[in-house]
């Protein structure tokens, strides 16, 4: 009897990594990173809970670190085999893996530094750009409802999950011995409210499902009050003559964000003569969404190809649509936007502006009164984007004191997640008797809350535990 083993994700958000086992072979489901805290991230160094070259295939759900971060680690481990992914999924995770070894390259150098003036023990990077390479050369792209054998027992289909391009809810079936099941894992849902992207996929059979849990007890702020509000820091920051400054996550939310500008600039509605995405990982992530805009949603889509007058049908995309977009690559290019004292929209990343460009256009920025920033994503607690939007009147900026005198704004509606209502609905689309549901990827809050409203519909959810067995 075919099982599944949750192994990461369970207790948290990140980390996603399930186990699903025949009698004859073994597929791994994601292989993602831990994030978050010190204590969090340590276990990205733990060794891999299973053999890992008793791994047959790997499948992963989307791009995002926490979902592919630990590939790398699996590979310098010694796992050979195909990892399957949408080929959008693929194009993306090279941009988002080599900056993570790159990362961590840059930091361990660091703190070897301070090792060797001190005579200590040097580190050793999770893994270098070398073990990345070696996971592009496993990785297979795949269609959206392609179906393939991935083993013997083990049958493959991905459909879209809506929540970054390239994400898919994966539908695994498995075949022993004459004895069919289906699991179908949701990876991370989209939210149907956001631009670009279509929504989740509706399934409407599986013997178990593994659904995420992320808001599991939230509702998202309408679209349209967000827009609005958009709209006005727009208006208000043109007329005092200031640049607004748009922390923001290079994959997803960038993306959605030029397209509301670009939505705006369509209408007459976007006084500023320039945008600036000042990011190199952003500017190639929105280079690939250009790739990938048969998945857009079609409304969007139209909007994109119906409004981009100047250019050739096929030249038509987010950079079309907002013409006065620019993308700023190099380091003297950044800091020429520096020198801009108004009227520009800069977007740049970290999106919780604890590394990356946007904490130079901060420093530049945060201390003039007819500045705005924008934030348009979660901050997570001390980062110094949580320290503006708490009210601090000075912070820390690439290495200076700086007075906050700019107005600051958070945007509440922007979410890649499904809210609670979202997730319920995507799963009563399951036709009865509901197949047997465990939920995941979501802190211990927002899966009890959501547990309990799918009880309210009289639908049974159990909370998947660490390390757990289920048989399919
Ligand atoms: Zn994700
Ligand atoms: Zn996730």
């Amino acid at each position: 009897m075919a099982t599944l083993t949750f192994m990461g994700a369970v207790t948290g958000v990140t980390g996603s990594m399930h186990l699903l086992e025949t009698q004859g072979s073994r597929v791994l489901l994601d292989c993602g990173l831990y994030q978050g805290g010190r204590e969090e991230e340590a276990h990205n160094e733990d060794p891999f809970p299973f053999a890992v070259k008793s791994i047959d295939a790997v499948v992963l759900s989307h791009a995002h670190l926490d979902h592919s971060g630990r590939l790398p680690l699996l590979v310098k481990d010694g796992y050979r085999g195909p990892i399957y992914m949408t080929s959008a999924t693929l194009d993306l995770i090279e941009v988002l893996l080599k900056d993570a070894a790159s990362l961590q390259a840059r930091d361990v150098e660091w703190e070897n530094k301070r090792r060797r003036r001190a005579g200590k023990v040097e580190l050793l990077p999770l893994y270098t750009l070398d073990d990345v390479e070696d996971v592009l050369s496993l990785c297979q792209g795949l269609e959206y409802g392609e179906r393939i054998a991935v083993t013997n027992e083990v049958d493959l289909t991905l459909r879209d999950a809506g929540h970054i391009l390239g994400s898919s809810i994966v539908e695994l079936f498995t075949n022993e011995s004459g004895q069919q099941r289906k699991l179908v894992f949701s990876g991370d849902l989209g939210n149907s409210q956001a631009a670009l992207l279509r929504d989740p996929s509706v399934i409407n059979e599986a013997n178990v499902v593994l659904m995420e849990s992320t808001y599991g007890d939230r509702e998202h702020r309408s679209m349209q009050e967000t827009l609005d509000e958009f709209e006005n820091v727009i208006t208000t920051a043109s007329q005092n003559g200031g640049n607004i400054l748009i922390p923001s996550f290079a994959v997803g939310r960038t993306q959605e964000i030029i397209f509301r500008l670009g939505e705006l600039y369509q209408k007459g509605k976007l006084p500023q003569q320039l945008v600036c995405l000042d990011s190199p990982m952003a500017i190639a992530v929105t280079e690939i969404y250009h790739r990938y805009q048969n998945v857009y949603n079609q409304e969007d889509k139209q909007a994109i190809e119906g409004h981009s007058q100047t250019a050739e049908p096929s030249q038509k995309s987010l950079h079309s649509f907002l013409p006065t977009l620019r993308y700023t690559v190099s380091t003297e290019e950044s800091m020429a936007v520096n020198r801009i004292a108004s009227g520009a929209i800069i977007i740049a990343g970290s999106g919780m502006c604890n590394g990356g460009r946007i904490r130079h256009h901060l420093k530049h920025n945060l201390w003039r009164s007819q500045s705005h920033v924008v934030f348009v994503g979660y901050q997570a607690k001390g980062t110094p984007g949580r320290i503006l939007i708490d009210g601090a009147t000075h912070i820390k900026m690439a290495g200076e004191d700086i007075s906050v005198k700019a107005h600051i704004h958070t945007l509440g509606g922007f979410s890649a997640h499904a809210s609670q209502a979202q997730l319920i609905d995507w799963f009563s689309n399951f036709s009865n008797p509901k197949p047997r549901l465990y939920l995941v990827h979501g802190e211990e809050a927002a899966k009890d809350t959501l547990k309990k409203a799918l009880e309210a519909n009289r639908w049974h959810a159990e909370i998947a535990a660490l390390g757990q067995t289920i048989t399919l």
